[in-house]
């Protein structure tokens, strides 16, 4: 008798699975601590939570959760549009962004198509290449930074996508407007460039493509509300780019994919720019304290533009492990062949102390 696996599609059998970070339920359950003692640094959550607007506003929404929510998601693109001064047919709002990466598989991804990426990428777009039956073709990076030149040039007649994300995870480096800009005039053009922006909230200056969207260059933008908006548990995301694309990826979207809390979260999250101010400010200190510390300890790290920290403490799965003894929770980053990192997310500067003590121990008794 067949087993299912003998059954479903062959790609399925040798696809990957993300490993996310672990809830602080398990870890707690596992180490038989104090739920409320335990810091997840582990997932670049925003440590300041949403903005009480935000929350408030889903609240509101649970009063109609009997009802289907909206399809079109009309009042997000209505406030996204407004925010980022494009047009409302120019959004695709999706289940997080990662639906809308897994979109733009759907629409363009088919058997022995290359997806071009940096190695060491963040892991979704190697799934999502993957899953469509595609090859993806991992360019080395340089200091930890993608090489855009070399990205261009690994492109070929069977490349269908390139995806960058700036600032990258988990790396945390970040490309410059300038090379950004001249990876996509040296596209041909019927490569689709995708700029993955989770974290351009946290840029002084951050690439605007918007123009070059406006002048019919194949490029698409993806963003988050799981990050510096704090409503990642609601899963909510967009892209944005020329309307006839995101007709055609609407086309592979299920019909409620965003689901009404969300949505309606997601408006007041957009509206609400102190809020947001106020974290970006927050994660700054925390970023120039990890900085300073780390610096006079002489502990490697990379510089980051984002929300996390990217820090070589020798063997990163030990120092994982120990410091979730501690109660911190971290990412090793093993999976992206960086084996000797771990990543942490910028939390509260309570959060960010307890961090640090706990890699300094870990560090300490491994010298001994
Ligand atoms: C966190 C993150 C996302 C966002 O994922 P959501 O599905 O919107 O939660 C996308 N890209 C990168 C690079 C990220 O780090």
């Amino acid at each position: 008798m067949p087993t299912y696996a003998d059954l479903v599609k062959p790609e399925l059998l040798s696809q990957p699975v993300y490993q996310p970070g672990k809830p602080i339920e398990y870890v707690a359950r596992d180490l038989g601590l104090d739920p409320s003692t335990i810091v997840k640094l582990a997932s670049n959550e925003n440590p300041l939570g949403a903005s009480p607007k935000a929350v408030a506003a889903g609240k509101a929404a649970m009063d109609s959760i009997q009802l289907y929510p909206d399809g079109g998601c009309y009042d997000l693109k209505q406030a996204l549009a407004r925010s980022l001064e494009l047009k409302p047919d120019q959004f695709i709002v999706g289940n997080g962004s990662n639906e809308v990466l897994e979109l733009l598989g759907h629409a363009f991804i088919g058997e022995g198509d290359e997806v071009v990426m940096g190695q060491g990428a963040f892991i979704v777009y190697k799934l999502v290449t993957l899953l469509f039956g595609g090859i993806p073709v991992e360019v080395p990076t340089i200091d930890y930074r993608h090489d855009l030149r070399g990205m261009a040039a690994a492109v070929t007649d069977r490349t269908k996508l390139v995806f960058l994300a700036s600032p990258d995870n988990p790396s945390g480096s970040a490309n410059t407007k300038e090379e950004i800009l001249e990876l996509i005039y040296a596209l041909p053009e019927q490569v689709v460039f995708v700029l993955d922006e989770a974290y351009s909230e946290y840029l002084d200056d951050p690439v605007d493509l918007r123009g070059l969207i406006g002048q019919g260059r194949k490029v698409f933008c993806t963003r988050t509300f799981s990050k510096i908006y704090g409503l990642a548990g609601l899963r909510i995301g967009y892209g944005y780019g020329d309307p006839e694309l995101v007709s055609l990826l609407n086309r592979a979207r299920e019909p409620f994919n965003a689901n009404a809390v969300a949505q309606a979260a997601a408006v007041a999250a957009l509206e609400d720019r102190s809020f947001v101010e106020k974290c970006r400010m927050e994660n700054a200190e925390g970023v120039m304290f990890f900085e300073k510390r780390l610096g006079s300890l002489g502990i490697e790290y990379i510089k980051t533009y984002a929300n996390f920290l990217t820090i070589n403490l020798g063997d990163g799965v030990a120092a994982f492990e120990a410091m979730q003894q501690d109660g911190v929770i971290v990412r090793p980053l093993a999976p992206y062949g960086m084996g000797e990192w771990v990543r942490i997310s910028i939390g509260t500067q309570e959060e960010n102390e307890r961090a640090l003590a706990s890699l300094t121990s870990f560090l300490s008794k491994r010298s001994v």
